[in-house]
């Protein structure tokens, strides 16, 4: 039981890696808020983690939707009485126009989910610890596209960048306040997105010119579920400001 009693908040949480990190840390003895902006999905997997004895509540939440953003951090407060855990998960691939192709639309809308989203998420969890003098914990689900340039589209590869910069600067300048921010950067991972992630990341290195032997194998969401348990707990009590790869040895080979 690496985390009971303590409250922590997934967004993406419906499917994915997202469900697979919440089903874990409801395992752990956490009580977990299931934000996404699939409210079905979402009350699918409290429903499943009831039956397995843990807490949980499903919220719907677009991280697009700085309201919706608020009211998820305010419900973990209002029903368990605080938050110390933030997964920023939620994201979106949407397609792999490099940037010729690319429309300001699609741009706005990646950029809107999986950067400002987590800002958004990020600005409300580390206010609420400052302004009550409380410790904090950030998780945040980017990507070997915030690493490398050859796994997705342009609009998903700057996002990701992006938010590891994010990530970095967060985790600095709260680290004596007791917040830790760190990132895990997952490679080709059995999930709606995964599923399209090879294929985004051949097609790109065909259009490119390249030839090159993918991920030596695509993992299952349980397995970057560890990562963020382990980030979450006291094991990681000196682990800040950093992305944690897990990825098989795919970013090795570049
Ligand atoms: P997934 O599609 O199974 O899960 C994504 C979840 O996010 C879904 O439940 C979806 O409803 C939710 N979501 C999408 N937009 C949202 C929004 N605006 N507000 C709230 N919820 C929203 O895919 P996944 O692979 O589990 O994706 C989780 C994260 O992992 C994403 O940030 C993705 O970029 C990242 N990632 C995935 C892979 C992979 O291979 N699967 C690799 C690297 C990074």
């Amino acid at each position: 039981m690496k985390l009971q009693d303590k409250v922590a908040i997934v967004t993406g949480a419906a499917s994915g890696m997202g469900k697979a990190i919440a089903e874990l840390y409801a395992k752990e003895g956490a009580k977990v808020i299931i934000a996404d902006y699939n409210l079905e999905g979402a009350k699918a997997v409290s429903e499943e983690i009831a039956k397995n004895g843990g807490t949980s509540m499903a919220v719907q939440a677009d991280v697009s939707k700085l309201e919706d953003v608020e009211n998820m951090i305010q419900t973990a407060i209002n029903e368990y009485g605080t938050l110390d855990i933030l997964v920023n998960n939620a994201g979106i691939m949407d397609g792999f126009e490099p940037v010729g192709e690319i429309t300001d639309e699609k741009w706005d809308r990646i950029f809107d989910i999986n950067l400002k989203g987590v800002m958004r998420a990020m600005r409300k969890a580390v206010n609420y610890w400052l302004d009550n003098n409380k410790q904090g914990i950030i998780i945040n689900t980017i990507s070997t596209g915030g690493l490398n340039g050859a796994h997705a589209g342009a609009a998903y590869v700057a996002s990701k960048h992006a938010l590891v910069g994010l990530t970095k600067n967060t985790g600095f300048m709260y680290a004596q306040k007791g917040i830790r921010v760190n990132g895990i950067a997952p490679g080709a991972v059995e999930t709606n997105i995964g599923a399209s992630i090879t294929n985004v990341s051949q097609l790109g290195m065909e259009r490119s010119g390249m030839t090159h032997k993918l991920t030596p194998r695509t993992g299952k969401p349980e397995e970057i579920a560890k990562v963020a348990l382990f980030l979450a707990s006291d094991d990681a009590s000196f682990v800040n400001g950093t992305v944690v790869v897990a990825d098989a040895g795919w970013t090795s080979a570049f």
